[in-house]
């Protein structure tokens, strides 16, 4: 591992000036992805800041049923929260699905979303990668490609962004509260992530030294019957294949709202909106579940590859859609 400077300022403006003031300079989080990189090679930071304990770690309520996340709350106390369970049971959700009881309680909410994609060929410096060496090319591109996207690829990248708890908050309308040189502002998290396009070394709008300080569930009364469902090679401890985050209002037997993102299946957390459209006003029945799903992968892309490539990621899709509907429907019978 490449030496590099370690620093911890008494508050937040201090680091994100000592991360401003110096190129590639990084923040830590809980350092679950971070220090797997620095050891790696992937990253190779002159300064490395560390935050966690000077962001916020409480949960505050907003109001009317939102909440204020401080990016110093783990992902462990997220998930846990009753506030979180009952008004956003989906977010709970995700977050249970990713990682493992010990990485969870070190995993932060600022650093949830920033993690970097599992492409095998990203995480191997010694073949060719776009995001990791801008124009040197994409190994995943006819390599392997069974978790490679289907959606908004690039023929610069076809990565998928990892993180669960990130398609959550995507289905949920959060904002992204940050700080940086210039001051304060707030993201749509569905703005956060960026697609790939000719530059994939962008995984998101952030630009450097601007930091993460909470994040900001609006009130929402949808979200109470809202689930998120991952299908994934083994039932832990694995990145999704594809998954679903989804929340519906159902009445009379009428699709009345809904809120719906996709992991899994593009560089971003992919909020599916014409699915959405497709669903309000239509019966809750099987035949709409598959409208929004045609609807919405109308633009799908396959990858081909060595392994086969990722065609089956459609068809799963589709049925992990309907399931998750079909079961909302259900409880709001
Ligand atoms: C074996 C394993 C399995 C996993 N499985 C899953 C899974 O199934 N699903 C899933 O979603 N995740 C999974 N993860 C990933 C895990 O959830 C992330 O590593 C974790 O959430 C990252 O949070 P962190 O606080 O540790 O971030 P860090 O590792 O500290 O940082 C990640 C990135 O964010 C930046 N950063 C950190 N905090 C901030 C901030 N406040 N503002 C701005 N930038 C910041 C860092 O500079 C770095 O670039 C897995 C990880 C491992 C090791
Ligand atoms: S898919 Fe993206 S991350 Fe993976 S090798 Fe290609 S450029 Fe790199």
């Amino acid at each position: 591992m490449k030496p590099f400077d370690y620093q911890h300022p008494t508050d937040a403006a201090a680091a994100v000036r000592s991360v401003a003031g110096v190129p590639g300079a990084v923040f830590l989080g809980g350092g679950t992805n971070l220090v797997d990189h620095l050891k790696l090679g992937l990253v190779e930071p002159d300064l490395v800041v560390g935050v966690t304990d000077l962001l916020p770690a409480a949960i505050e309520e907003l109001g009317g049923g939102g909440l204020r996340i401080g990016a110093g709350v783990s992902n462990s106390e997220l998930a846990a929260d009753p506030r979180v369970r009952e008004w956003f049971p989906v977010l709970s959700q995700a977050l249970l699905s990713g990682a493992s009881g010990q990485l969870r309680n070190m995993a932060t909410t600022g650093g949830n979303p920033l993690q970097r994609t599992r492409c095998v060929y990203f995480q191997d410096v010694t073949t060719p990668c776009n995001k990791r060496e801008p124009g040197t090319g994409c190994s995943a591109i006819g390599g392997w490609t069974r978790n490679h996207a289907i959606l908004g690829a690039s023929e610069h990248c076809i990565a998928v962004h990892p993180s669960d708890m990130a398609v959550a908050m995507s289905a949920l309308d959060a904002q992204v509260r940050v700080l940086g040189p210039g001051g304060e502002r707030t993201i749509p998290f569905v703005d956060l992530h960026r697609l790939p396009a000719d530059t994939p070394e962008r995984d998101t709008v952030l630009e450097h030294g601007e930091l993460i300080t909470a994040i900001d569930l609006p009130a929402q009364s949808i979200a109470r019957r809202s689930a998120y469902r991952k299908v994934r090679d083994r039932a832990s401890y694995a990145f999704a294949l594809v998954s679903v985050a989804a929340a519906l209002e159902v009445q009379d037997g009428v699709i009345t709202d809904a809120r719906i993102a996709f992991g899994g299946v593009a560089h971003a957390p992919w909020r599916a909106y014409r699915a959405e459209e497709t669903l309000r006003g239509a019966a809750a029945s099987e035949e709409s579940y598959r409208a929004a799903a045609d609807a919405e992968l109308v633009d799908a892309r396959p990858a081909e590859g060595l392994d086969g490539g990722n065609a089956f990621k459609i068809p799963l899709l589709r049925r992990t859609l309907a399931a998750t509907l079909r079961d909302l429907a259900r409880e709001d019978a």
